[in-house]
């Protein structure tokens, strides 16, 4: 019996010895692996300006902060998603005012958006979910019109691209986020992406205690900041993670298709949406699974898999549904039919770079036994 993860970060050599060779430096914070991996995850998204900070949640907050959002503003958003693409809104006191997805992207659905726009509405944060490009064009269009900013929640993303551009491009600023289970990783890493020289060095000033950026006296903090800094080591390793990155994408895509082909014939069961003008960085890989087998069958199915190795998921649960959205907006289950219906049925198998074609294999084999027996 094979026992499998849900997913398994891609480290080799080099990252073993990058992280070693800072350490016998001892320069351990704000040193030249910082400014080394800013610089080529700038050059690999296609944008002007990078501030890594320590976590991708960190990196949507200071954009948040960066573009004045606050009290009495709203920003429209997914609920389905993870929970920091609407967290960051709340966390500076604005209200995240949700959209309906789109039931075949899993994401915003771009036609549900004007209707929600108020006088109080700042901005649109949109998320690339599970890989999937939002429709930027339409984003764009929308934001210009309302005179909104637009901020690409791009954590799920990077590899992808919409219309031959790269995620991580679109809006005011984005973001990736490096978290061991994603595409790349730093151990625990984000990343802010802007062309914007005013949103990049607020966003550095506030990341490191509200400093100036050139020439402030170490104890000198000209604004609220916060220790949102990524360490030399956690650098060091993201600069090797984003120079072998298209060997890492390329992996999961051919993952993917195996999975894909493997799986495309099964009853009862959807494969990942990937169709359009787009290219996927493949992030996770969820399945959709019939009427029949959603919420508890789906539970049941994943603690099935679990008995046989098998690491599965649920993904996600609908930000709406979550307690404190509920008691601190009003949300309520119902609200959005298609992410709940979405999210009730959709099950994440294990994924990742190195996954071997007899695993994916003996996984694919036994999610079909599970369905044809029935539960
Ligand atoms: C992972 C993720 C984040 C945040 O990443 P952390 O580094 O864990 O803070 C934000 N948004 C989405 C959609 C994510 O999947």
């Amino acid at each position: 019996m094979f026992k499998i993860p849900l997913s398994e970060a891609d480290i080799t050599n080099k990252e073993i010895k990058a992280v070693l060779n800072v350490l016998k430096t001892k320069r351990l914070s704000l040193g030249p692996e910082l400014e080394k991996f800013e610089k080529i995850s700038a050059k690999l998204a296609g944008v002007k300006y990078a501030i890594a900070v320590n976590s991708g949640t960190s990196a949507l907050h200071l954009i948040v902060r960066a573009l004045g959002i606050g009290q009495g503003d709203e920003v429209i958003t997914t609920p389905f998603s993870f929970i920091s693409s609407s967290n960051c809104v709340v966390y500076e006191g604005a209200k995240p005012v949700f959209v309906e997805i789109d039931e075949k992207t899993l994401c915003i659905d771009v036609s549900k958006i004007e209707e929600k726009i108020t006088n109080k509405t700042k901005a649109i944060l949109a998320v690339d979910l599970f890989s999937y490009p939002a429709d930027w064009d339409e984003l764009n269009k929308i934001a210009k019109k309302y005179k909104l900013f637009l901020i690409e929640d791009s954590a799920e993303a990077f590899g992808s691209e919409y219309k031959g551009k790269k995620c991580g491009s679109f809006g005011d600023a984005a973001i990736f986020a490096f978290y061991p289970n994603k595409q790349l990783t730093t151990g625990e890493g984000g990343i802010i992406l802007t062309n914007n020289k005013e949103i990049a060095d607020f966003c550095r000033s506030s990341a490191n205690q509200g400093r100036k950026i050139e020439g402030s006296k170490w104890l000198e903090h000209i604004r609220l900041g916060y220790n949102y800094r990524l360490d030399e080591m956690s650098c060091a390793m993201g600069a090797v993670q984003m120079e072998r990155s298209k060997e890492i994408i390329s992996k999961r895509r051919k993952v993917a298709e195996l999975y894909n082909k493997k799986l495309k014939d099964i009853k009862d069961l959807e494969i990942p949406y990937a169709v359009g003008d787009v290219k996927l960085g493949w992030f996770v890989y969820t399945v959709k699974l019939a009427d029949k087998f959603a919420g508890e069958k789906r539970d049941k199915i994943i603690s099935e898999m679990g008995k046989k190795g098998i690491a599965c998921r649920d993904y996600f649960q609908p930000i709406h549904t979550q307690p404190f959205y509920k008691e601190g907006f009003g949300y309520k289950e119902g609200d959005f039919p298609i992410t709940e219906d979405t999210s009730r049925r959709n099950l994440a198998l294990p994924f990742f770079s190195d996954l071997k074609e007899n695993q994916i294999n003996y996984i694919v084999s036994n999610l079909k036994n599970i369905l044809e027996k029935g539960l």
